[in-house]
């Protein structure tokens, strides 16, 4: 990147936020994108093609955000636009049933093993019906969940919730449950909180009260700490959760079709009795989905009695971008090897720079998903959310800005993932390492 398209004019950008700190909370639609944890005003994003965005300014970014995991393929990609440039042509929502839905659901079961599936609008709507779900199938109140784990922000699931709420400028680190204020406390006293990556605490918790708990979830990648990976007793504690009749809800909206085909479920040989999704199954649209167990998801209405619906679930554009994000994924196997090539040789570039610069950092990488901890800890060390809050998050926040400036546009909160895409090459590699070795450099200084 020449010094000319460097970011450095953001007016329009600025007048943006001010006009919508006027008429929106924060001047946001979902909170991290404020940059509160990282200081300085977001950048309003005018287009994004490929792997960049273009601000207001016209400033380029290099994006590892990918609209926060969805956007696997790249943004404006041709098969994705192509498809819903046709759906489009035959109407917005019908309010009844259409072919799209059948074929996306029979997609889903295909790749992932789902018996069923039903479409919602979120990730936040997938998980809380897999709940509601997992409460009507079992006649148990009880839920688990693991500290720093965030599944949406339902009221039963803003508990120990991890991500914007680990960096909320009101909430700051290490806050005890619930995480949100309008939370019942009799609500959050309904979900249960254990440590990620202690099976002794999850055995214990089954031991003492599993006859009450209706179902355990959980990332089975954590991307919403930064990202910590199970380990393998972690993984057989889970299973074990089915010896006290508890239902294993995988929330996969991050990780569903994004670290394979199967997402981490596959990846990690996990076998849960539901799944969440959300993120990469909408191609870029609003989709969230459930499903899993045939037994259990036919408890859902109309079939059965656990109510749920939506106006616009199963939305025709909404399908027709899920299904060419799907599509092109499943042609293309070899995607996976090279979303994590490159993921892979970012990590280690991003080693190298910091550690030439002597800045302590601790990475935690698998496939397209990475997270650079501002600690001394060994790589891949982090593994639960009292790890990850460890991290220099004022230094992060000066990495952070320093990478911004220089057209890369990191996640703006120490604990997120990143999210890398097919559209990333050799030349962003290059852009972004050149970033880092600057930016760490102006850290050690
Ligand atoms: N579950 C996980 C693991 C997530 O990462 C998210 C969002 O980041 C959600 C659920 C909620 O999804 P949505 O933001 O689409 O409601």
């Amino acid at each position: 990147m020449t010094a000319e398209t460097l970011p450095s004019q953001t007016a329009r950008s600025e007048a943006l936020f001010a006009r919508a700190r006027a008429v929106t909370p924060g001047g946001v639609n979902s909170p991290v994108r404020a940059f509160r944890s990282v200081g300085g005003s977001p950048r309003f994003i005018r287009e994004a093609h490929g792997a960049y965005l273009t601000d207001v300014d016209g400033n380029r970014y290099v994006d590892y955000i990918g609209s926060w995991g969805p956007m696997i393929l790249g943004h404006d990609h041709p098969a994705v636009r192509g498809a819903i440039l046709e759906a489009l042509a035959g109407g917005t929502s019908f309010g009844a049933p259409g072919e799209r839905e059948v074929l996306l659901a029979e997609a889903v079961t295909r790749i992932t093993g789902a018996e069923r599936v039903r479409f919602v609008n979120s990730g936040t709507e997938a998980t809380m019906s897999a709940l509601r779900l997992a409460r009507g199938f079992t006649g148990r109140k009880y839920i688990v969940k693991f500290r720093g784990n965030y599944h949406g922000h339902a009221d039963g699931l803003l508990v120990e919730a991890g991500s914007g709420l680990m960096t909320n400028a009101e909430g700051g680190l290490g806050q005890s449950a619930p995480s949100s204020a309008g939370v019942p406390e009799e609500y959050a006293r309904l979900t249960l909180v254990s440590e990620y990556n202690d099976p002794a605490a999850l055995d214990t918790l089954m031991r003492e009260r599993g006859h009450e708990i209706a179902a355990v979830i959980f990332e089975p990648v954590v991307g919403n700490a930064g990202v910590l990976i199970p380990t393998p007793e972690f993984l057989a504690a889970l299973h074990r959760v089915r010896d006290a009749g508890v239902l294993l809800i995988a929330d996969e909206v991050m990780t569903g079709f994004r670290l394979s085909l199967n997402g981490a479920t596959g990846l990690l040989g996990l076998s849960p009795d539901l799944t969440c999704w959300g993120k990469v199954i909408g191609g870029g649209l609003p989709v969230g989905a459930y499903g899993g167990r045939a037994d259990v998801m036919d408890r859902v209405s109309p079939q059965g009695p656990v109510y749920q619906a939506g106006t616009l679930s199963g939305n025709p554009l909404a399908m027709a971008a899920g299904l060419a994000t799907l599509a092109v994924l499943e042609a293309d196997p070899g995607i996976y090897g090279r979303l994590e090539a490159y993921t892979s040789r970012l990590a280690e570039g991003l080693k190298s720079a910091a550690r030439e610069a002597g800045v302590p950092v601790s990475v935690n990488q698998i496939g397209s998903m990475l997270t650079a901890f501002h600690q001394d800890a060994q790589d891949g060390s982090v593994r639960t959310y009292a790890d990850a809050a460890r991290s220099d998050t004022a230094a992060f926040a000066r990495w952070f800005q320093a990478m911004l400036g220089r057209g890369v546009y990191w996640a703006p909160s120490q604990f997120e993932s990143i999210f890398v895409g097919a559209a990333h090459t050799d030349a962003e590699l290059e852009i972004t390492m050149e970033a880092a070795r600057a930016a760490y450099a102006g850290l050690g200084e």
